[in-house]
């Protein structure tokens, strides 16, 4: 990570409260003592890897299914090492009727000590609309969000911009279908800014976009709320910066 990018994520600074930090398979292989220690003293949530990295716990089995356990691995060492109370996870994609399950079943194996840390993501109801073939989640409506949650027990982390593109592609209301996530009571968020009658997750600045910003950022109560504004690798946090005062100005109004 660029030194710049470390000062701005400095905890001293008060820009941000924790970092997210996706972990690719492999990643620990790669960790310093010293990227350790700077990484360390910041508060952590792990992000698990998801299919940017061929993770689908959707696979109904060996060896698809052990490679997705041995792609987590990573993710949990890093949880255990930065103290991290959960770490998302990414559901598969939607194979056929008994997708759900093969999701539940993979989550269900996985030791409890490490299944409490989980906190599943809904995804957008298609993969990313730009891709030539256009993929399916499994757990992306709030009754698939909810039949995981019963099965395992797992936290969850509503992603709004993702609960709105689900609600466009299934052509239901976006408002009334949030409103079903956060009956859920979820355990953190995921924000960004978008666009109420698109089906796309843009990662758009806060401000840019139509999304009732001051809406969704009252819902979280306080909970933990990752900002995924901007698209591409920041060279810098200065836009995000200027994302994460104007949601705590807006969470305050
Ligand atoms: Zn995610």
């Amino acid at each position: 990570m660029a030194e710049h990018i470390f000062q701005a994520l400095d905890k001293n600074n008060n820009y941000f409260n924790y970092i997210e930090l996706y972990v690719q398979p492999g990643d620990i292989d790669n960790l310093t003592p010293n990227l350790a220690k700077r990484i360390a003293r910041n508060e952590i949530i792990i992000h698990a890897p998801h299919m940017g990295n061929n993770f689908d716990p959707s696979a109904p089995c060996d060896p698809e299914k052990q490679s997705n356990h041995d792609k987590l691995k990573d993710a949990f060492i890093a949880a255990e090492l930065f103290k991290s109370k959960q770490i998302v996870l990414h559901g598969g994609i939607y194979y056929g009727a008994d997708s759900l399950s093969k999701n539940i079943d993979f989550i269900n194996e996985l030791p409890e000590q490490q299944k409490k840390l989980i906190a599943i993501e809904n995804l957008p109801y298609f993969s990313d609309s730009d891709s030539v073939i256009k993929r399916r989640y499994a757990i992306s409506s709030p009754e698939e969000v909810e039949k995981v949650i019963n099965a395992t027990g797992v936290q969850l982390c509503l992603d709004f911009s993702h609960a709105v593109c689900t609600a466009i592609s299934s052509g239901l209301d976006p408002i009334e279908q949030i409103d079903k996530y956060l009956k859920l009571e979820p355990d953190m968020f995921h924000i960004c800014d978008g666009l109420m009658n698109v089906d796309k997750d843009l990662h758009l600045h806060l401000g840019v976009g139509d999304f009732p910003l001051k809406d969704f950022l009252k819902a979280t109560h306080g909970k933990p709320v990752s900002l995924e504004t901007g698209k591409s690798r920041p060279r810098d946090c200065y836009a995000q910066i200027q994302d994460a005062k104007k949601a705590r100005t807006l969470y305050n109004l």
